[in-house]
């Protein structure tokens, strides 16, 4: 198999491949080509050749969709970097990654050599955009060439992306031809492919979510509408002035952008929203103001879904993530490893073509991610009697106060039903005599918490033992790229700012 923007062009070169929401320029399967061969063979004349490691420091645009293919045309291994890290974050990860490679751009580039000059070892950088450094070569400075293109089999790495860093060290996840493939496949399959879909891509695009779009696209043949920044109400419009029917978002955004709009345009086929635990009442609001919203649990390790819920059925649970996509197999075990009965919550276990081999060179990383059952998740969750899956929380996140254990996701749940809390996380924090206690930080709403009418519907709902027992208020939760509750700048928050004391009783 070839790259498979090279099988697409052939069968429609005239269609409409790639939109920059920002300018409004657009390509066809033709020019998109014509700019990835461009970009491949003038990357291939400064040599980069096959099975190189090439990172990606770039802004969310075009040019980052055209070296998403042009690596894969070349055979290169694509390592996708966040255009925001520091130098130490870029020098640490083009070494483990053993990037050979790194493509700039005027934004990057001052980080990219800074991070080189950390390197025990060099690494050559291009840009995109001019530059006048001696140690930094333009692409425009090669002479374009006509390239080979690489044969792909399934096995072959063709990304090594990081996870987002939520529990600790951001792993690189090997991902193959065929996890891609396998993917792109059965995704197509829970959400159905129309030649005219057109997939608006906020996400960014150093992350499986924004990537995955942009290359399931060249496949399906339909076209990309890529946006350089995400901003509520832009985002909003952008489905309607370029028509999306299909757009992938994580929780937080969509939450801002039906606060900025009210509801998104109905040209829209679906909404697929994941990455983080999309609250029940983000899903009941969507139902009501007819969103076709399809909540996602996926993750880098598995290059993206491994459940989806079509609309449909988020309407009637608005809990569930969905069933496994096709040739996915989950398995919830208990402590020891075995599996146990629907509706018994445990540790989630994937196993199917999507799923890692591993991670680079981190042989005791991938032993101990490793089951009988497949790929330990680190996610905790259950299956009902008709096999969809829900995502409670993580098993890092179980609190254990006085013994008991507690599900910060039901206490997350118990706060957002409360008509003055807007948004919420809790955490664990350490207590002299509990071991932990439950902490939550708090976003409220407009009209102020009443604390003690908080207080009162939480004892309603929670056994004394998951209470909140101390409770901060923050404007806005702290949050990774891919949506998830960053728990250590909460507690952070917790420690720091104000709070108030609930009574254990
Ligand atoms: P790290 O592995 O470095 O700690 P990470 O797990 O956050 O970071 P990603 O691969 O980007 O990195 O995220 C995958 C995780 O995101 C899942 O394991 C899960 O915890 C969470 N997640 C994704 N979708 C959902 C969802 N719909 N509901 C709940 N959690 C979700
Ligand atoms: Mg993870």
């Amino acid at each position: 198999m070839y790259d498979w923007l090279a099988h697409r062009v052939r069968s429609t070169p005239d269609r409409e491949a790639l939109v920059n929401a920002s300018s409004g320029n657009a390509w066809t399967y033709a020019t998109l080509d014509e700019t990835v061969e461009e970009m491949g063979s003038r990357l291939s004349a400064l040599g980069v050749t096959e099975g190189d490691h090439v990172a990606a420091a770039l802004e969310t645009g075009v040019e980052a969709v055209c070296l998403i293919h042009a690596t894969m045309r070349l055979g290169a291994v694509l390592v996708p970097l966040a255009p925001e890290f520091t130098p130490p974050e870029l020098a640490d990860r083009v070494d483990r990654a053993d990037v050979d490679t790194v493509v700039c751009d005027g934004t990057t580039e001052s980080q990219v050599r800074a991070a080189a000059e950390r390197l025990e070892r060099s690494v050559s950088a291009v840009t995109i955009g001019d530059s006048d450094r001696d140690d930094v070569t333009p692409l425009s400075a090669a002479e374009p060439d006509t390239l080979t293109p690489t044969a792909w089999e399934r096995e072959d790495t063709q990304l090594l992306l990081f996870t987002s860093g939520t529990t600790g060290d951001p792993k690189a996840v090997r991902l193959t031809m065929g996890n891609l493939l396998a993917s792109a496949i059965a995704s197509a399959f829970r959400l159905g492919v129309d030649p005219e879909d057109r997939w608006l891509v906020p996400l960014s695009l150093h992350h499986m979510g924004g990537i995955a779009p942009v290359l399931r696209s060249a496949l399906y043949g339909t076209t990309v509408i890529v946006r350089e920044s995400f901003d509520p109400g832009g985002t909003v419009d952008d489905v309607r002035e370029y028509e999306a029917t299909c757009v992938s978002l994580v929780p937080t955004m969509l939450r801002r952008m039906l606060s900025a709009r009210g509801t998104l345009p109905d040209c829209l086929r679906f909404a697929l929203v994941g990455g983080a635990p999309t609250p029940a009442e983000l899903v009941e609001r969507c139902r009501d103001y007819s969103v076709p919203i399809c909540p996602t649990y996926g993750m880098t390790e598995t290059a993206s879904q491994i459940a989806t819920a079509r609309h449909s059925e988020a309407y009637e649970h608005p809990e569930t993530v969905g069933s496994p996509l096709l040739w996915t197999e989950a398995t919830v075990v208990d402590d020891d490893g075995a599996p146990v009965e629907a509706g018994e919550s445990g540790e989630l276990v994937v196993r199917g073509p999507t799923v890692t081999p591993g991670y680079y060179e981190d042989p005791a990383a991938t032993g101990e991610a490793f089951g009988p059952h497949g790929l330990h998740t680190g996610d905790v969750g259950y299956r009902d009697e008709d096999g969809r899956l829900y995502v409670l929380n993580r098993l890092d996140d179980r609190i254990l106060t006085g013994g008991e254990n507690v599900d910060p996701g039901e206490v997350v749940d118990a706060l957002r039903a409360h008509g003055s809390v807007d948004d919420a996380a809790v955490v664990g924090i350490d207590d002299e005599e509990w071991g932990e206690q439950v902490a939550a930080l708090l976003v409220p709403s407009d009209e102020g918490v009443d604390v003690a009418a908080l207080e009162s519907h939480l004892r309603e709902r929670l056994a004394g033992f998951k209470l909140p027992r101390t409770i901060g208020t923050i404007e806005e939760l702290p949050r990774t790229v891919s949506g998830t509750v960053e728990r250590d700048a909460v507690r952070e928050h917790i420690r720091e700012g104000d709070t108030v004391t609930l009574e254990r009783s």
